[in-house]
């Protein structure tokens, strides 16, 4: 009973704080004051939670603004800012996320904005509105000529295909029907550009559904996945160094041991070919053993045995 009303009372009082603290924010909020999150570069808050210029960080924001208007990719603001030894309020370097938010926040235009809460010149304003309004034009105009350029991409066979009556590369193109429907298709540049071919266009669907196929049905054969299975196998083992000196280091000891047989032939034997050959032998067979269990650490060695074996 006891703990039950303990609970209740627990309850009431942290829902209570909880309402006392949205109350508050929401108060902050109507007196444009700052509530929590991140400051955004350009700004301090001062004594009062107001948002104040910060004198020293504002002219790099409108330089970022200038630079997008101008052209300038947001890769070169960022490289542009750092240089310039900008951080963010907490002290970190500038990427492409924080230039990217940077350039759409309202915020610069004095909008003061909290949750649901927003207020027109609530703060002090750091970029002009013309500047501003110049910049989400361009983001706009950047948005559609990356999809744009995500189409062209679409066209697989792009640089692969060849005309065959000029030679020409064929790429991809659309059009609109008078129903509205959009037909892709490949054509060779020759007649694209210049009406130097009568090669007719190519449906993008049915010869990329030919090449396709046909590309696969050149995969599935055996011979090709042996290939193919032995040139991926060569090249993990070349990347492991281990193996490689393993393998340099038995060569050199085979190498010494044979020698030495040789030797042994041809009767020359001293005091120490007995014992120098005992090492040597020794020395191969520790060899091995540690190159086994280095290329049973390599997931690839089960491959082989499939492959090869
Ligand atoms: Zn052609």
């Amino acid at each position: 009973m006891l703990k039950s009303v303990l609970e209740g009372m627990a309850e009431y009082y942290s829902t209570e704080l909880a309402e006392k603290v949205r109350r508050g924010m929401t108060e902050n909020a109507l007196k444009c004051k700052f509530n929590d999150g991140a400051v955004p570069i350009g700004y301090v808050i001062n004594d009062e939670q107001f948002f104040e210029v910060d004198a020293v960080k504002a002219p790099y924001v409108i330089q970022a603004f200038e630079a997008y208007a101008n052209g300038k990719t947001i890769k070169e603001i960022v490289e542009m800012l750092n240089a310039k030894g900008l951080t963010t309020s907490h002290g970190a370097k500038i990427t492409i996320n924080i230039v990217t938010d940077m350039l759409k926040n309202r915020r610069y235009i004095g909008e003061y904005r909290f949750r649901d809460i927003v207020r027109k010149d609530g703060i002090p304003r750091i970029v002009p509105q013309a500047l501003f309004d110049k910049v989400q034009t361009e983001r706009e105009k950047n948005k559609r000529d990356t999809a744009r350029h995500k189409a062209e991409d679409d066209y697989l066979l792009t640089t692969k295909l060849f005309c065959g009556k000029c030679g020409r590369y064929i790429t991809g193109e659309s059009g609109t029907g008078r129903s509205g429907a959009v037909h892709r298709y490949y054509k060779c540049n020759g007649a694209k550009y210049r009406h130097a071919c009568d090669k007719k266009t190519i449906k993008k669907e049915w010869i990329e559904d030919l090449v396709v196929r046909h590309t696969c049905e050149m995969m599935m054969s055996d011979n090709m996945i042996e290939d193919i299975a032995g040139i991926v196998f060569r090249s993990f083992q070349k990347e492991n160094p281990v193996i490689q000196l393993l393998k340099r280091r038995l060569g050199e000891t085979e190498t010494a041991l044979n020698n030495l047989l040789k030797a042994i032939e041809e009767g020359i034997i001293t005091s120490t070919t007995k014992q120098r050959m005992l090492e040597l032998e020794q020395t191969r067979d520790e060899l091995n053993l540690k190159l086994i269990k280095e290329e049973m650490k390599s997931p690839l060695s089960q491959k082989r045995a499939w492959s090869y074996g």
